[in-house]
């Protein structure tokens, strides 16, 4: 058969969508007829190119409703994360408490009292819903809300100190996660940086001598991400607030984590809070939702009200605010912590921060056979202890005992090590993990113990 009689065997659009009128009516005539029109177009292209193909009527068929089944299925889905990281970025931060979610689907859903005073009738204030609670919750004076706290570095820095100067210690010149750094935040606000100190040591005197009559405040940022150990000093945040008082400058902390329980009492390590900050002296503190706080991803700038009302008349406020979803989930999240004793059993972040390995490890034992089972015979699975990290503005030193399950290649192969990762990648349900010496390292502190079932159904369909 010659090119062209192959050409006329292909069946046309009508002929293949004449038998499919349940698939019509799921996907729509244009996107079937426009699947069917690609594999047709694919098929011609083979036939050119001399290559065999099958042009089946229904091997067409199968094709299409296999493109388009593929094309219309989420690529922003759930994944175990197994890391060990909490508060992963990469992975999506804070899991929100089911109070959070709830309200996130009630305001989403309909019209809301968003901005739209109920008392008087008249137009209100989307912030109201979670300033007084922060205040609250955190001692600070007056409070306001927005897209991150870069946003909220962003904004506090434009507010105050557009076309001046703010001195910050040169060990605290961060960057978080690669687009963060205090610097370049520090220029695009539209002030300029002035370094004081030295990497190791900063003096208070290092911050007198830098202020002028540009200085317009004087700026601590939380080193959430290193430590830097060794011959070190920094000033303590009570003596630069007394500095910035004696020179009638703000004293603004960017905290990074914004950590609003008492971490020693959970037996976790210590970590400052915002109330802290703030009675240390801040003017201002920033800090962000969605880390140790364990909200949607958010910024919040708490402190001064004089401050804070000028902060909310800066125009580049309107760019960075926060939309009613993200309102109604900070606000669930924040009247959690109203209620200490239940907190923890609450709120995912610290739930999980909080597992005692113990448990963690029993949660693995019991796991074991179910995994050693799927990946038989080429892999060796056993459980060990790990230490799990913060994550996201918590220090990388500050480790929490937990348990893994190890899986170590039979052959000893790196490559088995990455192969079985990305398998495990390419579950309905990816399952994210750690390659480390060797093995695979599963640390199950983010497995809460209702997913465990559906984490070990899913390993029966691994194909190594
Ligand atoms: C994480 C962090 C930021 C950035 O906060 P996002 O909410 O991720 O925008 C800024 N400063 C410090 C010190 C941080 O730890």
């Amino acid at each position: 058969m010659n090119v062209q009689q192959q050409f006329r065997r292909l069946p046309s659009i009508d002929a293949l969508l004449a038998n499919m009128p349940e698939e019509v009516a799921r996907w729509g005539h244009t996107q079937l007829v426009e699947a069917l029109r690609q594999q047709l177009d694919q098929l011609r292209e083979a036939i050119a190119a001399g290559i065999s193909a099958d042009i089946s009527s229904e091997s067409i068929r199968q094709s299409a409703l296999e493109t388009l089944a593929a094309r219309s299925r989420a690529t922003l889905i759930p994944v175990f994360n197994l890391t060990g990281t909490v508060l992963h970025t990469n992975l999506g931060r804070a899991n929100l408490p089911p109070e959070a979610i709830e309200a996130i689907g009630t305001v989403a859903a309909g019209a809301s009292n968003l901005e739209f005073d109920l008392a008087s009738g008249k137009r209100g204030d989307r912030e109201s819903h979670v300033e007084s609670l922060i205040c609250e919750i955190t001692g600070a004076e007056a409070a306001t809300a927005v897209n991150n706290n870069a946003a909220a570095v962003l904004l506090v820095l434009n507010t105050l100190a557009l076309g001046r100067t703010v001195p910050v210690s040169r060990g605290e010149l961060v960057e978080i996660g690669g687009s963060f750094r205090i610097p370049e935040v520090m220029s695009r606000s539209g002030c300029s940086l002035v370094e004081v100190g030295a990497t190791n040591r900063t003096h208070l005197d290092d911050y007198r001598h830098a202020i002028d009559n540009t200085t317009a405040l004087l700026m601590k940022v939380h080193t959430s991400n290193y430590e830097i150990q060794g011959f070190t000093a920094s000033v303590a945040e009570p003596d630069l607030a007394v500095l910035a008082n004696e020179h009638d400058l703000p004293f603004v902390i960017d905290l990074g984590s914004g950590n609003l329980a008492d971490f020693k009492a959970l037996g976790l390590p210590d970590e400052p809070t915002v109330a802290q900050a703030l009675a240390n002296g801040a003017d201002l503190v920033t800090f962000s939702g969605d880390k140790l706080l364990g909200g949607p991803q958010a910024g919040i700038v708490a402190g001064r009200a004089d401050l804070i009302a000028a902060i909310k008349r800066n125009p580049l406020k309107r760019a960075l605010r926060l939309d009613k979803m993200t309102l109604a989930a900070l606000a669930e999240v924040l009247t959690l912590y109203r209620d200490p004793e239940q907190l923890v059993r609450k709120l995912p972040t610290l739930r999980l921060l909080t597992r005692r390995a113990s448990d963690i490890q029993a949660q693995a034992k019991s796991l074991l056979p179910d995994i050693a089972r799927a990946l038989a015979p080429k892999f060796q699975v056993s459980v060990e202890d790990c230490l799990s990290q913060i994550g996201s503005g918590s220090l990388p030193v500050d480790t929490l005992p937990s348990a893994a399950i190890r899986i170590a290649p039979e052959s000893g192969d790196d490559s088995d090590v990455r192969k079985l990762a990305q398998r495990l990648r390419e579950l309905p349900v990816p399952v994210i993990g750690r390659i480390h010496k060797g093995a695979l390292w599963l640390d199950l502190r983010c497995l809460e113990p209702e997913q465990q079932t559906g984490f070990a159904d899913q390993l029966a369909d691994l194909t190594l």
